[in-house]
């Protein structure tokens, strides 16, 4: 561990403490549900995630990345050296775009996906709410994308550290002062925007995928800033969407028939 390592993660504790602070006095939709049961349900998922990444993820992508360093391999070094680091950052970036996407469309990546989906309030803590498996099936995307890329130790470790801090920032039910929405998501992806995508609404849902950089959705045509927070119903409207809500049905939802939407 690099000596500026432990400042990265005190600061890091920081900034989700104040985020915690921030969209509980600022928020941008109201709570529908009971609060405690609830962040009890997505810590108690996101601590099962954590286990899996640390055992399984975290060693193999290290591996891949630090291959790929040494063998200067993947698409990243194809790019002059001062554009590696950005070009990395940029490409892993997109690659998620369609990984999302495609948990959303393929049947059985979506069975997984629609646990994050199911809760019915959206802020920070939604962030870390998913299925333990889901870091499993996953993982073959995560091993792919990390050796296509090419990405080196330190590039995937600045990528890992955008990502979580966008995802935090953007699940988060954080009202931010007015315009600051807006112009933030010119670059990036916004709380405004993350709603639009956990709305129950179908079509509302099949936007903004992006996780990092809102450029993905504005290229392809599906970045939508046209929903009023107070109108979008967060969560989903399944058939068994009412049931799936406490830990054990969240664990067992993925193995149940998949319901119609
Ligand atoms: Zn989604």
């Amino acid at each position: 561990m690099s000596r500026t390592r432990p400042l990265l993660i005190a600061g890091a504790a920081l900034a989700i403490g104040g985020l915690l602070w921030a969209e509980r006095r600022r928020p941008l939709r109201e709570r529908t549900l009971p609060q405690w049961p609830r962040l009890a349900t997505n810590l108690l998922l996101g601590a099962s995630c954590a286990l899996v990444i640390r055992a399984v993820e975290t060693p193999l992508v290290g591996r891949i990345a630090a291959t790929n360093e040494a063998k200067t391999r993947g698409i990243m070094h194809l790019l002059p050296r001062r554009l590696r680091f950005a070009g990395g950052l940029l490409a892993m970036d997109y690659a998620y775009y369609w990984w999302h996407v495609a948990t959303h469309k393929v049947p059985f990546l979506w069975r997984f996906h629609r646990v994050h989906h199911l809760d019915r309030d959206l802020d920070s803590s939604t962030a870390i709410r998913f299925h333990a498996l889901d870091m499993l099936v996953s993982l073959p995307f995560r091993l792919v994308q990390t050796r296509l890329v090419g990405v080196d130790p330190a590039t995937h470790r600045a990528w890992q550290d955008f990502f979580f801090a966008s995802v935090l920032f953007h699940h988060s039910n954080l009202r931010l002062p007015h315009g600051w929405d807006r112009a933030l998501s010119h670059l990036l992806t916004t709380p405004k925007m993350h709603g639009i995508h956990h709305s129950a609404v179908l079509s509302e849902q099949d936007s903004n995928w992006t996780s990092g950089f809102s450029l993905w959705d504005r290229l392809h045509g599906t970045f939508r800033d046209d929903v009023p927070q107070g109108a979008i119903t967060i969560g989903l409207d399944d058939a068994r969407s009412l049931d799936d809500l406490d830990p054990v049905d969240l664990v067992r939802a993925p193995f149940r028939p998949l319901p119609q939407r």
